[in-house]
């Protein structure tokens, strides 16, 4: 089986899709298990005293053929699965788990990269060296690999302890969510909903040998009753139970695992030397520290506060207007800005998706980034897919280099996940003077076309494409040495930078008039529409801030303080959401206790980059709005400074080449209509 080493017999040394088969994997990934484990025994038995290179290079460099056989699987795992593939994954993740931590826990590999990185100041690194030093070290010192051994042990029982901690919120949170239902007996309650809501609650009544309708606290169904159901006392019924998941005292309370959790947290980042968990977790990102974020997010309320409270009387008085309530509750938000939204604009997407032709759309991104960037598109036919409906591209610069291959996988099948994703084949980086090109490719589960129409886009798919097309991008102009700080491999508050820059491109006239044509009449997309959907953007942009901000502001307040002088969770969250708050409090509610974001999931400390992200595209574009939205001089200091730069040095320094200052988040208020 040479299949699936590193290097294959094709065009490009692309993966080699068609000759790949099901039952090879296995086999495959304990040999390049092996393979790699090899090379790093190579680095930890080597004779010669570390070096840079004989160390943390050989380290970046070791593992290639497992890490190309793992992306083809796992990129088919999400875009082309099967059972049988399904449970390879599940056979093969725990040894790819074990191989790695084997890895962190190598103590004569973190002894050789311990001395070199002692001697760091010696060694005239450049950049990206010293980064790529810095990064390795880290790798294993934020795992307690400088800690004494009773500490080490300290260290793994706190890291079980929270996994597990993890694990119950989370299983608590989703316990509480299938622990209530809405049942409705009488039709007149009904009044408002959309059809296939009601259809689907008179389903799931059935399925449980009920009359009537039964409404529950799962997103698709609960979010359509609270934006659509006209009977206010069942919305508040229903939101009063989704917002008390876990905090009933029974045997689903989340308060003292959430307190557990964040005590663990704030011990570990102690114990590893840390002030407090956010510090940790922020020194790997671009905003660097917590008082970094929390000046961000007091900044951001302070100017989209007005813009809020002006927008919460306009909601109030709709609201009066319409019903004669005078004070909104929790329960009426979604309610009337749906229906302040459909007064105002009263538009949909069918009217948008005629000038939306998928193929038109694709070129569009295509001429966008040769505008700006250089590079040229070219279908071709003579590369192996995974699947017939993969279209495959050469991406060339003027001088007709290859700078990447580009495969797109737009439409939905069984077997492909759900969402839109950008992913790679193989990454870029350079290996003894060779400059190898990467493999990049977008998934999508765009409107498929049918026996009459074409793949027609919603609006919303349309940017979509743009977001990934931009990940893309990142990956596709990488032009970095070392593997792992190529493309994408970048701080997570940075790596948004690049996708929701693209999407702006879809609300500029001057883009739209390259591909938003009508599919039979060819008549460009009328400016009335596009004034719309930019309206329609910002609709009530000053509460959606505000409420984000708020839950970052939580987030904060929980991990970059002591928690141990955090006694009462619900008094805790209420003094913090204090200043962000535009609806009355409800008493037998609690957010924190199934915030399953940054308890049960990776998001603590991590919250604001929802924020951060967009301040960053909106600044990022208002340059190219100052210079041109086709301006090649900023287009190239994008270029160079962030979509070549990979993780190659810090987010800010980079951002700041590009940009001249750093990120201000007036233009983003500027495009929220906040200001
Ligand atoms: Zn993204």
């Amino acid at each position: 089986m040479k299949i699936l080493t590193s290097t294959f017999n094709t065009k490009y040394n692309t993966a080699p899709f068609a000759q790949i088969k099901l039952q090879d994997y296995q086999l495959a990934f304990e040999e390049n298990i092996a393979k790699a484990r090899a090379e790093v025994n190579a680095i930890t038995t080597n004779p010669q005293a570390p070096t840079f290179e004989n160390t943390i290079e050989t380290l970046d460099f070791s593992g290639e053929a497992l890490d190309r056989l793992s992306s083809i699987f796992f990129n088919l795992n999400s875009a082309e699965t099967s059972e049988e593939m399904q449970k390879i994954a599940q056979d093969v993740s725990p040894i790819l788990t074990a191989f790695s931590n084997d890895i962190t826990l190598n103590e004569a590999l973190f002894k050789r990269v311990k001395t070199v990185y002692e001697q760091k100041d010696k060694l005239n690194l450049n950049p990206e060296q010293a980064t790529l030093l810095d990064k390795k070290f880290k790798s294993f010192s934020r795992n307690g690999a400088l800690l004494s051994e009773d500490k080490k042990t300290r260290l793994r029982e706190i890291d079980t302890n929270l996994a597990k901690l993890k694990l119950t919120y989370g299983e608590n949170v989703l316990a509480e969510t299938h622990n209530y239902q809405l049942h409705i007996t009488n039709e007149t309650d009904l009044k408002g909903l959309p059809e296939g809501t009601v259809e689907a609650a008179a389903d799931l009544a059935k399925s449980k040998n009920l009359d009537g309708w039964i409404f529950t606290l799962d997103y698709p169904s609960y979010i359509p009753f609270v934006t659509y159901a006209d009977n206010r006392e069942l919305r508040k019924e229903i939101a009063i139970a989704a917002g008390k998941k876990a905090f009933q005292n029974n045997e689903f309370d989340n308060q003292e695992i959430t307190l557990n959790i964040v005590k663990l947290r704030f011990e570990r980042a102690k114990l590893l030397g840390y002030k407090t968990h956010s510090d940790f977790v922020l020194e790997e990102r671009m905003a660097q520290n917590p008082e970094k974020v929390k000046s961000f997010l007091n900044d951001l309320l302070l100017k989209a506060k007005p813009a809020s409270e002006k927008e919460f009387a306009q909601l109030t008085a709709f609201a009066t207007e319409l019903d004669g309530i005078n004070h909104l509750e929790k329960w009426d938000g979604a309610y009337y800005s749906e229906k302040l939204k459909q007064k105002l604009f009263n538009f949909d997407d069918e009217q948008l998706k005629p000038y939306f032709q998928l193929e038109n759309v694709l070129n569009g991104a295509f001429k966008i980034a040769e505008k700006l960037f250089g590079i040229q598109f070219n279908e071709v036919y003579d590369i192996e897919k995974y699947h017939e409906d993969v279209q495959t591209f050469e991406v060339l610069d003027f001088e007709g280099q290859l700078v990447a291959i580009f495969y797109a996988d737009f439409f939905p099948r069984k077997g492909k996940r759900n969402g839109a994703w950008m992913t790679s084949f193989k990454p870029q980086y350079i290996k003894v003077g060779v400059n190898e090109r990467p493999h990049v490719s977008i998934v999508c589960n765009f409107t498929p076309p049918t026996a009459s129409k074409p793949s027609l886009l919603t609006f919303n798919e349309v940017t979509t494409l743009f977001h990934e097309f931009g990940h893309a991008l990142h990956g596709m102009l990488a032009n970095t040495t070392y593997p792992s700080l190529s493309g994408t491999s970048v701080y997570w508050d940075f790596v948004e930078l690049p996708s929701q820059v693209m999407e702006n491109w879809c609300y500029e006239p001057e883009a739209l008039a390259l591909f938003a044509k009508h599919y039979e009449t060819g008549e460009i997309i009328p400016q009335e529409f596009v004034d719309k959907i930019k309206e329609s953007a910002s609709f009530l942009e000053g509460i959606a801030t505000l409420r984000q901000v708020s839950f970052g502001l939580l987030d904060m307040a929980f991990h970059s303080n002591n928690p141990n002088e955090v006694i009462d969770i619900k008094a805790f969250e209420k003094a913090t959401f204090e200043g962000t708050s535009l609806y009355p409090d409800v008493a037998e509610n609690c957010m924190s206790v199934s915030f399953s974001h940054i308890f049960a999931g990776g998001y603590s400390s991590g919250y604001y980059s929802y924020k951060w992200a967009e301040v960053l595209d909106a600044d990022a574009f208002s340059y190219f709005q100052e210079k041109g939205i086709f301006n090649v001089e900023v287009a190239t200091k994008f270029k160079e400074n962030v979509l070549s730069k990979g993780g190659t040095e810090l987010p800010m320094e980079l951002y700041k080449r590009f940009r001249g200052q750093e990120p201000k988040p007036e233009a983003l208020l500027k495009r929220a209509g906040l200001i």
